[in-house]
């Protein structure tokens, strides 16, 4: 069933989760039980991440230097696969600009219709770890407005109409992110909006948020987005915090704030990792509740990874 669907019929706040694609070298079986906590509060999908392809210059014994392709991680459509022959449930792969062409891209969107999976999120995702800023493959996409413009188009061309049977531009429900503290490369707010409002008039069904640790970050920019015309579902990511060290990664890695109260409780815990543990996994469930109780369609989980804490906020929360 499409996002947009489960969206439209749930009569209440229902948890997403996000995973990470799992690393060369873990068995199928390994993931697939790493995810077995979760299935028994009936999530509705799973998602799962892409990763760009990174490269690697070697330099020869004649100082010359080759590119070498590091692809560390499990294609997220196979993980999609491998999600779906276990357990019943969608799954739905991010697809992302960074490192494609759209020729790739198309490819993609029909090895995942052959699967089956009708949703996907579209994203533009980050430079290579070699590069100072983002930086378009050539014959790719620049923002994630245009791939959401680009699949739409594929969706409705004359010769992928011709190829199936009954088949709109529809065929895939699309999510797309955003950022209630501002995506780090947006000169204010108001146009990070303006460039929200753009991936949704292209054709995208609803919008996920970045993590946030304080509530009304995330109430104030729906407030916006609604008054800049933004009429899709909004809904809201978390991530517990596991780690003192989160306080000062998370930050960095993703631009947003920790709000003092929380800082200080980590702080007095820096030396007690349980204890951090713990305040992370009570603060989550603090926002998942005060985000259910303010009426929200879904709350999406960043597990990177990690069961214990998500499970733990899922019991406190759903
Ligand atoms: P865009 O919407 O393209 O925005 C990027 C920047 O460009 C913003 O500053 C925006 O304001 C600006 N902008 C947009 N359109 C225009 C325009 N027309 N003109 C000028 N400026 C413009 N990354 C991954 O690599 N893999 C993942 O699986 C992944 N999953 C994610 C899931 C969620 C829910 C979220 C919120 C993020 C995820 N990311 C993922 C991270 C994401 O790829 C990065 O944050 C990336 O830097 C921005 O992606 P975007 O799709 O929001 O980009």
């Amino acid at each position: 069933m499409k996002v947009s669907e489960i969206l439209s019929t749930s009569t209440k706040a229902f948890p997403s989760l996000e995973i990470v694609p799992p690393m060369r070298g873990m068995t199928k079986n390994e993931l697939l039980e790493s995810i077995a906590p979760f299935m028994e509060f009936n999530p509705k999908y799973i998602n799962v991440t892409s990763h760009r392809d990174e490269y690697e210059y070697r330099e020869a014994a004649d100082g010359s230097f080759s590119r070498h392709l590091i692809r560390n991680r499990i294609s997220e459509t196979t993980v999609c696969a491998a999600i779906m022959e276990r357990y019943d449930i969608e799954t739905i792969p991010h697809i992302i600009c960074a490192g494609t062409t759209k020729e790739e891209i198309e490819s993609k969107l029909d090895n995942l219709e052959f699967l089956g999976i009708n949703n996907i999120v579209a994203l533009r995702g980050d430079s290579m770890s070699s590069e100072k800023r983002f930086t378009p493959t050539p014959g790719g996409y620049s923002y994630a407005s245009e791939l959401v413009e680009g699949i739409r188009k594929y969706q409705g061309s004359a010769s992928y109409r011709r190829s199936r049977k009954g088949d709109d531009d529809r065929y895939f429900c699309i999510g797309v992110g955003a950022y209630p503290e501002k995506h780090f490369e947006a000169p204010n707010i108001e146009t990070d909006i303006a460039n929200l409002k753009r991936k949704v008039d292209a054709g995208a069904d609803y919008v996920i948020t970045q993590m946030f640790f304080d509530n009304n970050v995330y109430y104030d920019f729906v407030a916006k987005c609604r008054a800049a015309g933004i009429n899709v579902p909004i809904i809201p990511g978390l991530k517990p915090i596991s780690t003192f060290r989160q306080v000062t990664s998370l930050p960095e890695a993703f631009s947003l704030d920790i709000p003092v109260e929380l800082t200080e409780a980590l702080k007095d815990a820096k030396d007690d990792r349980e204890a951090a543990y713990r305040i992370g996994t009570e603060w989550c469930s603090m926002q998942c509740k005060d985000l259910i109780a303010h009426g929200v369609p879904a709350v999406h989980f960043y597990t990177m990874g990690k069961s214990d804490n998500i499970v733990k906020i899922l019991q406190n929360c759903f």
